[in-house]
Formats: structure tokens, sequence, C-alpha cells
């Protein structure tokens, strides 16, 4: 297991810190014994000279006392008892010394001897003064030294200086370990005190270098920030700039120091305030960008049209949200696309005028209305009203792309029978595909699609249209239609001519062709693909086209679909979570496809009991409740709902077919009734509505729901 650098340095220290303490725990201790020897070599010097002091006292006694029963001289008398008292004081000091000693034993016998001692002189004092000097000289003859009293302060004196060189060998052989294990211990402990400084040297280096990096990409970082064209801004929820860069600056025409009394509020039209706020509060909510275009107020009060997006993130310190805009000025884009729409529309609407009075007349010169025509000259009349019809075409084409590519078409959604959009499209083909002799056949998965139906028949027949065109007379085009986890895929297969590899991505660009004869031989401009693949991409799928260039060509499109079965949750990656509770399979995949492409976050339960369930499970924010549901019906799951702790914050969207419906339940008062029957914008607005964060209840609104 590596070892990680802080804890290295922790362990270096850890390992000095605990020598050193070991090292000063040792110098206590031996310093404590040398002091201890010291105090015992004192006591053992006291004891020996009180004791010797005991031993002349009673001698002087003893003289001085031998002198008294000699000469009966008093004066003796006075000497020997101040030896006397000598020698008694010398005990007491050697009982108080040896106290506690192993010496202790030995001291109180020689006191007893040298007492016993003492009470012969009180004897024969007596003996001198009652019976005379001759008997005392008796007495002092027959006495003689007590050699006891003697042998025993001898083995005192013996026994105190063993002890005492037994204590000083043990004090200078710890004295010389402490010495030994110090010096090591201090060595070590300043190698690893040095070790540790060398790492924290090396990590402070490597530490100041990383510092400097950063720095050094921070300041490049900011110069980009700062040069890009861009305008980027940084704010936190109320509003204020946390920072802007100089395109913003240059831009808007405030300085730094205008940005501590101006909030974005200060900077959008206050035409687009609500709606810009209502972008921001959903950014918020679900932390995550949306585009949006604008206009922005400048400092001298200009307005600029400006297109960008902003996003929302939690902050470093996750407390805050900090809020980030990026948008670039595109007044004058803006302008000129409206000066380009205005050119459009007025050469189209003078071209097509005129176009369709043309038409009109050759039409009814080629009927023979007017008169018979040479045969000459019927077949021009013929050519020119093909031609004129092609021009019509075009023009509408041209129209169409524009339109489409500048965005500006809505799409108007609505749900459909992938089935039922094939078997239109190859109807409505099938009077061409008998001209030139081409069988069609259709094969097409069931389930439902919430898409632009007629913009995707539009990229069907377009491309079922080029597949006939192609193909040679008695083949057939196959039109099928296939289902996966996420998408539909939608293909068209001929045994045409086939496309050459390198053009399988050109003939999607406008008036781009295979062969620049295809015009004149097949009719078309070349912008029926460009077309189609607007179409699909707007739709939030892909459209390419397969062809080894020999054997016929196969245009595959996908269209986004969405799971049907399970738990799991679909849609985008962040965004309000809704819970559908909703048992026809179709109405809930629609309702799934149609809430995902509006950034909700989708989970399916398919009868009342599962939605209770993954309620309690998965939390989200909104349910939108069926009240036909099996199992369960609708209304006791509303119940359950609001009876239930941990769901009855979750407010409840229910879908019914029926009008007001006759009963309603106490524990989940009715907030709104949307009467009509909702539309994708109302649906979506309800949803909105209901994930808004509120002090209050939770709302339970009920709609009356579109089926599909
Ligand atoms: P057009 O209106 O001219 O058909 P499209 O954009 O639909 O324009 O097609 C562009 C070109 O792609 C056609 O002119 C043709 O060259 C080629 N192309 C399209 N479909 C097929 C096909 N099924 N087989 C062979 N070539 C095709």
């Amino acid at each position: 297991m590596p070892v990680s650098l802080r804890s290295k340095i922790k362990i270096g220290f850890a390992v000095a810190f605990t020598i050193l303490i070991v090292v000063a725990a040792l110098s206590y201790g031996s310093t404590l014994t040398l002091l201890r020897a010291v105090d015992h070599e004192e006591r053992a010097h006291e004891v020996i000279v009180t004791l010797n002091g005991v031993l002349a006292n009673l001698n002087a006694g003893e003289g001085s006392h031998r002198g008294y029963l000699i000469t009966g001289d008093s004066s003796h008398l006075v000497r020997h008892r101040a030896s006397i008292d000598g020698v008694r004081s010398g005990l007491n000091n050697l009982t108080v010394l040896t106290q506690n000693l192993p010496e202790a034993g030995h001291v109180r016998t020689f006191n007893a001897l040298v007492e016993n001692r003492l009470q012969e002189f009180v004897t024969r004092q007596r003996l001198r003064d009652t019976e005379g000097l001759e008997a005392a000289a008796r007495a002092i003859r027959a006495d003689t030294d007590d050699p006891h009293i003697y042998q025993q302060a001898n083995t005192i004196q013996g026994e105190v200086r063993r002890r005492l060189a037994e204590t000083q060998t043990r004090a200078s052989r710890f004295g010389r370990v402490t010495l030994s294990v110090s010096m090591l211990g201090g060595l070590t402990a300043a190698l690893f005190l040095c070790i540790a400084a060398i790492i924290i040297l090396r990590e402070v280096t490597a530490r100041s270098e990383a510092f400097k990096a950063l720095s050094d990409r921070e300041a490049r970082l900011n110069d980009v920030l700062e040069n890009t064209g861009e305008m980027i801004h940084t704010a936190n929820t109320d509003g204020k700039f946390t920072y802007v860069n100089r395109a913003w600056r240059d831009t808007l025409g405030y300085h730094y120091a205008d940005l501590e009394s101006i909030y974005t509020r200060d900077i959008i039209d206050p035409a687009e305030l609500p709606r810009v706020q209502e972008v921001i509060r959903r950014i918020v909510r679900g932390r995550t960008q949306e585009n949006l275009e604008t206009v922005f107020v400048t400092k001298q009060g200009q307005k600029l049209i400006v297109t960008g997006n902003v996003s929302a993130r939690a902050s470093d310190d996750r407390q805050t949200v900090d809020i980030r805009g990026m948008f670039r000025d595109v007044t004058e884009e803006r302008a000129v696309e409206r000066l380009k729409d205005e050119f459009i529309s007025v050469v189209s609407h003078e071209l097509r005028t005129p176009l369709t009075s043309i038409r009109g007349a050759l039409g009814l010169i080629g009927s023979g209305k007017l008169g018979t025509l040479e045969p000459k000259g019927q077949r021009m009349v013929e050519i020119a009203v093909a031609d004129s019809e092609r021009l019509v075409r075009l023009i509408n084409d041209i129209l169409d792309i524009e339109r489409m590519e500048s965005g500006r078409v809505d799409l108007d959604k609505s749900s459909g029978s992938i089935a039922e959009i094939l078997a239109r499209a190859a109807d409505s083909v099938r009077p061409l595909a008998e001209k030139a002799k081409v069988t069609l056949s259709v094969e097409a998965a069931p389930g439902k699609l919430w898409c632009d139906v007629d913009r995707v028949l539009q990229t069907l027949t377009n491309l079922i249209g080029n597949a006939i065109k192609f193909s040679p007379p008695g083949s057939t085009v196959w039109l099928t239609a296939e289902r996966d986890e996420h998408a539909v895929y939608f293909r068209v297969r001929d045994q045409g001519r086939g496309i050459p590899p390198d053009k399988l991505e050109s003939i999607f660009e406008r008036f781009q062709q295979v062969d620049a004869s295809d015009a004149r031989a097949k009719g078309g401009a070349g912008l029926g693909l460009a077309i189609a693949r607007s179409i699909v991409i707007q739709h939030g799928g892909n459209i390419w086209a397969e062809s080894d260039g020999k054997t016929g060509s196969t245009f595959v499109f996908t269209l986004p679909a969405y799971q049907t079965e399970g738990g799991q949750v679909t849609g985008p990656e962040s965004g309000p979570l809704v819970l559908i509770a909703e048992d026809d399979a179709s109405t809930a995949e629609v309702l799934q496809s149609m809430l995902a492409s509006n950034g909700f976050r989708v989970a399916l339960a398919s009868d009342g009991r599962k939605a209770m369930e993954m309620a309690r499970q998965i939390r989200p924010d909104a349910i939108l409740l069926d009240i036909m549901l099996p199992e369960q019906d609708g209304w006791e799951t509303l119940r359950q709902l609001k009876l239930n702790d941990d769901t009855r914050d979750i407010p409840v969207i229910i879908e019914t077919g029926t009008e007001q419906p006759a009963f309603r339940i106490a524990e989940a008062p009715v907030r709104e009734w949307l009467k009509k029957p909702l539309r994708e914008d109302d649906v979506i607005a309800a949803l909105r509505r209901a994930t808004e964060p509120t002090d209050e209840r939770p709302p339970v609104i009920v709609t009356r729901f579109p089926r599909g």
C-alpha cells in the first residue's frame, strides 16, 4: 500500500518525538539515581563519623570515670558526664540517621551494648562511694574493655561502606547507559527530523511549482476569456455580477466600477425580463443549461439582440449557485436576415404570382380550349407547362429550406402511428410507382411517434420519390420502419444505380447531385435531401445513405422513441423528474417523448400500485396520473400518495378523459381544473407550474387529456 507524503512526515515526527521522550525519561531516571547516590554517600559518611564520635566519647568517658574511681576527685566526674552526654546524643543521631536503612538493626544492638557499658559505670561509681577505693580498684582490675561494642561498630561501618559502593556502581552504570542511549537517540531523532525537513522542503518546492503552473494557466485562461469576442459573465442567484469579460464590458459600455451598482436585470430589455427570469429559474432548479436569444440594453440605452446560452452550476463551496452567460451580439446578423427574408418573400411573391398566371395560361393553351395547335406547337406548350411547374416547385423548395435552416419553422408535433405514417407516404407516391413500373413493399413496426407528421411524410415522400426515380422498371422499393429502445429507424431501399461512396455525404447538401445531368434527366434541383435532413435534425434524429455505388441504395433516418417498459428513468441527463402513471402503452410513449423533448426526465409506471411504489422509491418532482389505471385506480392512488409521508409533497397532475369528475377526495384538494383538451404547450406549462418551488401545499391539477 503506498504511503502518502503527509503520513510519511507524520511517521518521521512521531518517531523523532518518541525517541526524544524516551531519552528525556532516561535522563530524568539517571539524574534521580545520581542524586540518590549522593544523598546516600552523605548519609553513609555521617553514620561513620557519628559512630566514631560515640566510640571516642565512650573512651573519654571511660578514662575520666577511672580517674574519679582512683582519685575520688569529682572534677573527673564532671568530664565523665560531659562525655556520656556526647555518647547519648551520638546514639540518638545514629538511630535517626539509620532509620529505614538495613543497618537499623545493627545500630539497635550497638545502642544496647553501649547502654550496658554505661550502666556498668553507674554500678562501679556506687561501689566507690559506698565501699571505698579498694572495692572500686578491684572492680577496675576485673574490668576489661567490652570487645562486642567495637565488633558491632565495625559491622555497622562495613555494612554502610558495602552499600555505598553498591549504590555508586549502580549509579555509574545507569549514567553510562543513559549517556549512550541519549547520544544514539539524539542522533536518530535528528536524522528523522532531517528526513522530514527534506521531504517538506521538496514538497514545498513541488507545490510552489504547481502553484506557479496553475497561476500561469489561470493567466492564460484569463487572457483567452478577456480576448474572446463572446460576451461572458457570471453572476449569483441575486443577479449580482461576479465576473464580466472585456467583450462584455466593451459591448455593453460598462466599466468594472459600474458592476457594484448593476444587476443582471439591468442589462435585459424589460419586455424580455419575465421570459429570461423563467429560463433562469429553470436552469437554477435543474442545474442545466439552455440556449437563449434575448435583448440586452447597453449603458447608453441601446438595444442589442444577443444569442448564446445560460447555465447554472453549484459554486465550489456547494452553498450557492453560479449562473454563467455566454452571448454574442447578433443585432446586425438579425437585421441582415430580416432583409433576406423580406427579399425572399418579395421575390417569391413577385415570381410566384406571374408564374402562376403563366402556368394557368399555358395550361389553357395546352388544353386546346383556345384553339387547336399544330402538333409541334402542342409539344412546345407541354414542355413549357412542365418547366413552369418545375419552377414553382423549385421556388417552394428554396423558400422551405430557407425557413427550415434558419430555425423559423416550428414543428407541429402530435402523436402518429408509425404504420399509418408509412402507409400514407406509400399511398401518395403509388401513382408515380405504377407509372415507373416499380413495386412498393411496406413493412412497419407497431407503436407511435411524437412528431410533426406532415414533415415526416414530406421526408418519406421525398426519399421514396427518389428511390422510384432511380429504380429500373420491374424492380422493388422497400419501405420499412423498425424500432429499438431509443429510436425508430425508417429505411427506403431501392435496386437502382446506387450512389458512389464519395457522394453519400454530399448529396444531403443543397443543389448537390450525383450526376449533373440528374436534374435534367430526372427532374428536381437537389434540394429534397437537404430539406429532409433539416426536418430529421429538428426532430432530434439522424439521416444518412448507404450504398456500394452499384446495386441500389438505402436511405435511413431515425426519430427518437422512448422506452415504454420498466422503471428506469429516461430523457435528458438532468431536469425535473416526472413519473407517468399510464397503462396505455401508446399514450405513455407519446407523453414520454413529449416530456423528454421538453427537458424533463421521465419514469413510467403501468398501474396504480406500481406508481405508488415507484413514487416512494424515486421521489419524482411531479406525477402525471391517469385515472383509469388497472390494479388501483387513479383516485385511490392519489389518496394513497397524499396519505404517505414520503409522497405527500409531490405535485400531481391528473389526466382524465371526462369533464370535471364528480367526486373528489378530502386528502387532496384540487388547485386547478384545466377544462379544455390540452396541447403540448399546456401540459408542459402545467408541469412547469407544478414543479416550481412553492411554500404552498403541493398542487393537484386535473386536466382533460388528449388521447393519442
Ligand atoms: P432532387 O430533388 O434532385 O432529387 P435530392 O436532394 O432529393 O434532389 O437528391 C439529390 C441527388 O441525390 C439526386 O439528384 C441524385 O443524384 C441523388 N440521389 C438521391 N436519391 C437517390 C437514389 N435513390 N438513388 C440514386 N441517386 C439518388
